[in-house]
């Protein structure tokens, strides 16, 4: 059998006639910045997450990009985040002209916990990046109460949850607004580059929307200097014919990985903690394990694809070398990242594929306490 970590192909033959005659719409209407399709994809990702705005960007990196400018972080300000992340959460601050804080996560939801939060809070402190990393929320009630203690603005890294729910409450809902990505692999995938920010707030929204567009509204008026940080329309058709299938596929996820949570028990594998106050969308099924690296290696050799998400925390990386870091500053995401392994998951995942994986797994720890 070959199993592929997450598999775009299957799906899109499963969904094909939708995908296409969308496509072919756009190219019909020559309609390929702004128009009626990317506005109702907008309002309809809105709804989705709660709120009553959303602005189409060009990536996950851009919603990040443009949500801390548009709040006025900047210089001499710092914002706090977790070093158990993708480097584009980070690359929003410096972008910014802001200072990256990091701040431990958990062992058992990978996220960043609220207590190493708060430990880092300064006079400097502007604001807090939460990642819902892997589709589970982080401690949304905890976090916001450590906002608005100490006036902090939340941007909530949605890129790796879409749907997912906190207390009933979808994600990117929470703080000042949620920033989404739609990186082909995601749980709502593009083809191509696109993202999205959600918010509550007006005046956010407009300012987003201006900074996409080279700070205009209308054709040659400018009101500020902006980006050109707009979504593809035809990105946005593909997306809002996905869109219709996302709250199923997220079931999907659901349910493989209590397959596999049910088919690991009692073995030498750590599985994912789901708190009892979250729906969680499993954009990643991430194991812990011994010998992660010689495990990872044997699946392969048996035709399974597995990832490390991530090999190096962010404060150990070259790219942050300045910020002086050691090993032994994050001790947990230092923990997480030496045994972390994700194993297959996309929603078509089949339960003979599932129960592969797992008798593959299980050889692989017989085999090798018997070689000791
Ligand atoms: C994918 C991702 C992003 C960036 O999204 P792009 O669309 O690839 O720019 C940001 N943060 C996290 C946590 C991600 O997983």
């Amino acid at each position: 059998m070959k199993i592929a970590l997450i598999d775009l192909k299957t799906e899109y033959l499963l969904i094909k006639k939708e995908i296409d005659r969308a496509i072919k719409q756009v190219i019909e209407n020559v309609s390929f910045a702004g128009g009626e399709i990317l506005d109702s994809f907008e309002s309809n990702f809105a709804k989705l997450c709660g709120v009553k705005y959303g602005i189409g960007v060009s990536s996950g990196s851009a919603a990040l990009d443009l949500s801390l400018i548009a709040l006025a972080i900047g210089k001499g300000d710092e914002v706090i985040t977790t070093p158990n992340t993708f480097i584009a959460t980070t690359e929003a601050i410096t972008h910014a002209g802001a200072s990256i804080v990091f701040a431990d996560c958990d062992r058992e939801t990978y996220n960043i916990t609220p207590d190493e939060i708060e430990k880092r809070i300064t006079k400097k402190t502007k604001a807090i990046i939460p990642v819902h990393l892997f589709g589970h929320p982080c401690d949304m009630d905890a976090i916001m109460e450590i906002a608005k203690k100490n006036s902090l603005k939340v941007i909530e890294d949605c890129a790796q949850a879409h749907g997912a729910l906190y207390k009933g409450k979808p994600v990117g809902s929470f703080g000042d607004c949620g920033c989404f990505s739609f990186y082909p692999s995601k749980n709502l995938g593009a083809y191509g580059h696109a993202g999205m920010v959600v918010t509550n707030n007006e005046n956010l929204a407009t300012k987003i929307r201006l900074l996409s567009n080279h700070g205009r509204f209308t054709r040659y008026d400018y009101e500020i200097e902006g980006y050109n940080y707009r979504i593809d329309t035809i990105q946005a058709a593909i997306l809002g014919a996905k869109l219709k299938h996302l709250a199923d596929w997220n079931k999907k996820r659901r349910d493989h990985a209590s397959r596999y949570n049910d088919l690991l028990k009692d073995t030498e594998v750590i599985t994912p903690i789901t708190r009892d106050y979250v729906e969680p969308v499993y954009h990643l099924y991430v194991i812990r394990v011994k010998q992660r690296d010689k495990l990872s290696e044997f699946l392969r050799s048996n035709g399974i694809s597995t990832g490390i998400h991530y090999p190096i925390p962010l404060h150990l990386q070259p790219a942050y070398k300045y910020l002086g870091h050691t090993r032994g500053n994050f001790p947990i995401a230092e923990e997480l990242t030496d045994t972390v392994l994700s194993i297959p998951m996309f929603p078509l995942l089949r339960n003979e594929e599932i129960d592969y994986v797992v008798e593959k797994i299980k050889e692989f720890y017989k085999t090798s306490t018997l070689s000791f």
